[in-house]
């Protein structure tokens, strides 16, 4: 048996979320049976816990897109017994079981061994929130902008995605640029390494096709007003990474950065990463995190508390990285 958050359809449509105690013959197929450890909570886990996105798409589901604990069981001779491997995306907490359990199983190939330099609560203090600022990253370094070209800007900085953002392209040698709703939390983001903190409302307002180009680059988790200003502020051959929709699903933009800036524009998809991206931005990860600076970004909560958090996460009352302690 194990303890698992259990989200159930009702007979009216809504949806119930509990703590349920489900026999192990419950666990979904797959060839890797993992004793999870740690969860996390990301801004996809809050929508799924709370019905107010359609992230979950096969029910009853076990929610948590993230874990990272010791394989117990295994037929694939990829794995062995004892080895600690995290879990992020590839549909689980969407389409089959996830990570707010004592126990998940899965196929084989969505697990990857947990680097050396990170254990399983780091792993998840970063989560699929810092896997994605990674792979924002590695997007930045592959399409060529260099800590010399110039400011690299990240929205929603405070949340997850943006706070490991901030932290990763400062320890590059990046000028960051952090743009959030909340400009109280400069002191939390110059922590973090940002040298200096714009307010959101700079971004929201209605702009020009092409304003005064001033970064270099972009990490956007806002989506909708903010990454068309985004885009609007870029340098010649500036490179935005767009990850996120916190702030919309829209794209009330115009193409002239694209085609009088040479401005790029490059989507991010964490779940879906092939694996090989998936094993290089993990092992990035982990030669790159301050661990320090990642512990002061990250809190903990118990399993129990996860629908709570989900709520506060929706309301902006949270800020960086909610790891979630499996009993
Ligand atoms: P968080 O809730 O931790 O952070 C989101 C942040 O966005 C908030 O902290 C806030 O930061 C800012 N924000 C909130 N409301 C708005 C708004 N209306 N307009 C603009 N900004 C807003 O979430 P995550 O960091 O986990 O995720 C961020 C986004 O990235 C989400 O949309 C998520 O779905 C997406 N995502 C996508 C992935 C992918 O694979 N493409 C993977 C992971 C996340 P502040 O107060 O500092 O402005």
């Amino acid at each position: 048996m194990f303890e698992a958050l259990y989200i159930e359809k009702t007979a009216e449509g809504a949806q119930h979320v509990a703590l349920r105690t489900l026999p192990d013959e419950a666990l979904p197929q797959g060839d890797v049976t993992v004793r999870v450890l740690w969860s996390s909570l990301n801004y996809k886990d809050a929508l799924a816990i709370t019905g107010r996105g359609p992230v979950v798409r096969a029910w009853p589901m076990v929610p948590g897109v993230d874990a990272a604990g010791i394989v117990e069981q295994t037929t694939s001779p990829a794995f062995q017994v004892g080895q600690t491997v995290v879990l992020n995306g590839c549909g689980a907490g969407e389409l089959h079981w996830g990570g707010y359990a004592q126990r998940l199983r899965v196929p084989a190939d969505w697990l990857v061994s947990l680097p050396a330099g990170l254990d399983a609560f780091q792993a998840m203090a970063l989560g699929t929130a810092g896997f994605t600022a990674m792979l924002c990253v590695m997007a930045l370094e592959r399409e060529g902008v260099r800590p010399s070209d110039g400011p690299v800007l990240v929205t929603g900085a405070t949340g997850g995605v943006g706070s490991v953002a901030v932290m990763l392209l400062a320890r590059l040698g990046y000028e960051v640029v952090a743009v959030t709703g909340r400009l109280e939390e400069q002191p939390y983001l110059q922590s973090l390494g940002a040298h200096e903190a714009l307010p959101r409302a700079l971004f929201e307002a209605p702009l020009r096709p092409l304003e005064k180009a001033r970064w270099a680059g972009a990490v956007d988790v806002a989506g909708g007003h903010v990454l068309a200003a985004v885009c609007a502020g870029m340098r010649p051959q500036g490179v935005v990474t767009a990850c996120g929709l916190a702030g919309g699903m829209d794209f009330p933009a115009t193409v002239a950065p694209f085609i009088l800036r040479g401005v790029t524009l490059v989507g991010i998809d964490s779940v879906m990463c092939p694996r090989p991206l998936r094993q290089t931005a993990w092992q990035r990860l982990a030669e790159l995190v301050d661990l320090k600076r990642l512990a002061g970004l990250s809190r903990t909560v118990p399993l129990a508390a996860v629908p709570q958090a989900a709520e506060d996460l929706l309301e902006s009352r949270l800020k960086g990285r909610i790891v979630v302690e499996i009993p």
